[in-house]
């Protein structure tokens, strides 16, 4: 496999911004003018990605680089065997990497096998937040975050992760309860495998952000027949898109971590884009979309076509 060419890097279109809706939080917005149908409105690279264990495919660990590594091709894994599912594409990919995966490989090592056990959803929900966790250690060291844009109008780096709505108090209380064990069993103590952690409410509040902000990384566009998703990303530009089930821009992963956002149609100087956060063509009606953004998303969708729908149905 050749060595990666140069790094996947952000793009945002010149007239997108963001904006504070009364109630739905940020929302990304056309700000500055139109933009156009089939126009790329941004390409975000994510603040943490992982594999997904179960799928064929692995990601390479290199966050640079993240593309996509198939299951028959050759990749380079770790000397001290933390997890089968850390690879990486290219011996380059492996010494720009080495810092960063320095933070998660005692982690891994240590808890993956037991965490595995228990429940792929949680496992790869920490391990996320042990990536998250990472990036700021590393910003902490490097004092600026790279990829940064000159006229990026989003937050980045850590300060564009506390800004993540985490929605707390819409969590069931039982559910909180389990992630803050999750916590405190996997992600403080001096034998958690971690060099640096942060106190309990806040890797709660981090665990929150994570669940209500992960993107699945699909081959197909999200809206519509997505496909088998490969891995799991956090953006920090990407999510401040909101739901809709007629919705004006599409995500598409990229291959190399990044999330592709499209124009699905012309969109007018100061109109909402907005994106579906889940399968269109698997979920149709209006008691099947609401499952969806209520169980997933807690909230209930009160897009265009959700309110004729339910007007119809009423
Ligand atoms: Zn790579
Ligand atoms: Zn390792
Ligand atoms: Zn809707």
């Amino acid at each position: 496999m050749p060595a990666p060419s140069t790094q996947a890097s952000l793009h945002l279109h010149p007239n997108l911004g963001q904006t504070q809706h009364p109630l739905k939080g940020r929302a990304l917005v056309a700000a500055n003018g139109p933009i156009r149908a089939g126009e790329l409105v941004m390409a975000d690279v994510p603040y943490a990605v992982l594999p997904t264990v179960t799928a064929d495919d692995t990601i390479c660990s290199n966050p640079g680089c993240s593309r996509r590594i198939p299951g028959y091709a050759s990749s380079m894994t770790c000397e001290h065997n933390c997890s089968p599912a850390v690879r990486w594409c290219s011996p380059t990919c492996k010494h720009q990497d080495r810092r960063r995966h320095g933070f998660e490989c005692g982690w891994l090592k240590h808890n993956s096998p037991e965490l595995r056990q228990v429940s792929d959803h949680d496992y790869h929900m920490l391990w996320i937040v042990v990536r998250m966790l990472a990036a700021r250690s590393l910003e902490l060291e490097q004092e600026m975050g790279e990829n940064e844009l000159p006229n990026d109008v989003f937050a980045s780096g850590w300060p564009g992760v506390q800004l993540l709505r985490s929605n707390r108090q819409a969590w069931p209380t039982a559910q909180v309860q389990h992630w803050r064990e999750l916590a405190r069993n996997y992600l403080q103590g001096d034998d958690c495998g971690l060099p640096v952690t942060l106190d309990l409410e806040s890797l709660v509040e981090l665990i929150c952000a994570e669940e209500t902000n992960v993107f699945e990384l699909c081959p197909g566009p999200t809206e519509m027949n997505r496909g088998e998703p490969y891995g799991l990303a956090v953006f920090l530009r990407v999510t401040i898109a909101n739901h809709s089930c007629v919705p004006n821009v599409s995500h598409q992963a990229d291959g190399q971590g990044r999330m592709i956002v499209t124009a699905l149609r012309d969109l007018a100087k100061g109109e909402e884009c907005c994106t579906s956060y889940f399968d269109l063509a698997e979920s149709v009606d209006v008691q099947a979309r609401r499952e969806k953004t209520e169980g997933l998303f807690t909230f209930t969708c009160t897009c265009s076509r959700c309110l004729a729908e339910t007007a119809t149905v009423a």
